[in-house]
């Protein structure tokens, strides 16, 4: 079972043996489908290609975190820290070992916002399990 990507919004979605046949997030009429149609991927296969996370300190308290290279809509987030806890603003597609150990670094995560539906990103393994990258 495989957690699917979406290649053109970068959405994770819920364990299946099968690719989804659609993503409803690239179905609304905000988004749109790429011309050679659906295609999915996998954090396996998005580590396996070379895709890596950077994660910067902007300021003291705001730290980005973004993928190279680019994928998807070229999704960032920041994760902002505050005396109550820290905060995730948005989510990226590759969810790594590293990344994972860079966001324990800072403090771990209170609470995740997410300004849009394309920006949910991998947040399903965020919240619902360690992601299999992490594992490896
Ligand atoms: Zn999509």
């Amino acid at each position: 079972m495989e957690n699917w990507i979406c290649m053109t919004c970068g959405t994770q979605f819920a364990e299946s043996e099968e690719q989804p046949r659609e993503c409803p997030i690239c179905l609304d009429q905000r988004q749109y489908v790429g011309h050679e149609g659906q295609k999915w991927t996998t954090q396996s296969t998005l580590h396996e290609d070379g895709m890596r996370n950077t994660v910067k300190e902007h300021e003291a308290g705001l730290t980005g975190i973004g993928s190279t290279p680019t994928f998807a809509i070229g999704q960032r987030a920041l994760l902002v820290q505050t005396g109550q806890g820290n905060i995730l603003w948005d989510c990226v597609s590759l969810l790594d070992k590293e990344t994972v150990e860079a966001v324990e670094r800072l403090g771990g995560l209170k609470a995740i916002a997410i300004s849009h539906p394309h920006y949910y990103s991998s947040v399903y393994d965020l919240q619902v399990r360690p992601p299999k990258a992490a594992r490896q």
